[in-house]
């Protein structure tokens, strides 16, 4: 179904897009950043301006997010907020939701805010510009959906958010549908961007200066699977080291998925002088029951495998997970399973979650039988082994020295990562500039924060 319902609003003038200004609010992950990246590019190709703050614009984008309950419903009360709040301050302003949110709950939207000028998903991304320009100009009502995602993911251009850091999207969409997940609903099947697209990005990422590009994919593991190419990403990684060969610039990549990753990335970051050695891989469950009712794809004994090569071929490598708590049929034997694998890995970083049912995902059609206070509590007990581990390893990093990429200043402070993702703390005030990498010697500090002193 392919839906534009438009209702004429005669009374207002025509919307001039040269003295237009737009703002994109984005909720949710790294993919929804660098979209909203790329739809404010197309927006200013069409000769919107961007506003210095939300308040202000013509045009005010919310690109939603649906992989959480909360997240969802807190989108929808900011957009009723700021749908209150324009008709005093800019009345002739327009409201568009796109994204998740509207590809999975667009009912839900148009009923609960009639001041939505644009509401349009994540299929009809590329035509959204279009749709906004219109709805501006003619000061017309439109909704748009297209059931089926596009075949192919050639997307172009981005107005980045930062001149130190870049997200350069390699796939969109994805094949696995893990049983709690609505992405593949939301986003469709797996499209790779065609290689030679991301060589063109990276390489006029370089000449414009960055000094770090992330990867980007709901499984960059995956990459080229789609256009029937087994090993495409490792390949990609190789290519990649060699258009950058003698160019100080890192490279970085998420998400990985680890039933697809391999060795063979390990001793490719290993033997690079680009690609980083942070390794994201969300364990989400440490049961083999709970992993299987996830549809994972992997064991516990796969996944530590993997952790453990990690640890042994790059030493000074960090891994980052993402683990849900309270999935149905979770018994206390299945959690204390995570906690075990949690201690095993030994994480440096680990983003956790409540279980939270999602229409239209096969695991909403399980009972939902934990208890809210019994997720929480298991939340607290596994945040709480998450921080003790973190302390313990802490001290170990004491007089270590390590380059870092300065890219904050906060409060008159600066930080910056090291390769494998480690925020440091610049200790004193020195001549460090935000965008210059420094060597620095590592002090743990207060508050779990790691400091570190200028070398050179
Ligand atoms: S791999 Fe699983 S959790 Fe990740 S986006 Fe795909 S379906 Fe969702």
């Amino acid at each position: 179904m392919n839906l534009v319902e438009i209702k004429r609003k005669p009374d207002f003038p025509a919307g001039k897009v040269a003295e237009a200004t737009f703002w994109v609010e984005t909720f949710g992950c790294q993919m929804n950043k660098s979209r909203s990246e790329h739809l404010s590019y197309r927006l200013q190709e069409l000769g919107f301006s961007p506003a210095e703050e939300s308040g202000e614009a013509d045009i005010l984008v919310f690109n939603t997010c649906a992989v959480r309950e909360h997240a969802a419903e807190r989108a929808i009360s900011i957009i009723s907020k700021f749908a209150r709040e324009r008709k005093e301050k800019n009345p002739d302003s327009i409201i568009v939701v796109c994204g998740c949110l509207g590809q999975l709950e667009r009912e839900k939207l148009l009923g609960k805010d009639r001041e939505i000028n644009v509401l349009a998903g994540t299929h009809n991304w590329e035509k959204i510009p279009l749709l906004i320009k219109k709805a501006w100009q003619e000061k017309v009502k439109i909704v748009d959906f297209q059931e089926e995602p596009p075949s192919l993911y050639e997307e172009k251009g981005y107005r980045y958010s930062s001149k130190i850091s870049a997200y350069l999207p390699i796939t969109f969409g994805c094949d696995n549908f893990c049983s709690y997940c609505v992405v593949p609903y939301t986003t469709g099947k797996q499209r790779s961007k065609p290689r030679e697209i991301i060589e063109e990005e990276l390489k006029n990422l370089v000449e414009e200066g960055f000094r770090e590009v992330t990867l980007l994919g709901q499984n960059v593991n995956s990459y080229g699977r789609d256009r029937e190419r087994e090993g495409a990403f490792e390949e990609l990684l190789l290519d990649i080291e060699e258009w950058l060969r003698g160019i100080k610039i890192w490279v970085c990549f998420l998400t990985s998925h680890p039933r697809d990753f391999t060795e063979d990335i390990v001793k490719i970051v290993k033997d690079s002088s680009v690609l980083c050695p942070y390794f994201h891989l969300p364990l989400q469950a440490g049961s083999n029951k709970i992993l299987q009712l996830m549809r994972r794809g992997y064991t516990r004994e796969d996944y530590l495998n993997k952790i453990n090569f990690i640890r042994k071929s790059i030493p000074s490598a960090r891994i980052g997970t993402d683990i849900i708590v309270g999935f149905p049929g979770e018994t206390d034997s299945d959690f204390r399973e995570t906690l075990d694998v949690v201690r095993e890995a030994q994480f440096d970083v680990a983003y956790t979650y409540v279980y939270s049912p999602r229409p239209g995902t096969a695991a909403y059609l399980l009972e939902d039988d934990i208890p809210v206070c019994e997720k929480k509590e298991r939340l607290h007990i596994l945040n709480d082994t998450l921080r003790s581990i973190y302390q313990e390893k802490l001290p170990s990093l004491q007089g270590k020295v390590m380059e870092i990429l300065i890219d904050q200043e906060e409060g008159g402070l600066l930080s910056g990562r090291g390769a494998n993702n480690l925020r440091v703390y610049l200790k004193e005030l020195s001549s460090a500039e935000v965008g210059e990498w420094r060597e620095v010697v590592l002090t743990p500090g207060e508050g779990n924060k790691v400091y570190g002193s200028v070398k050179r």
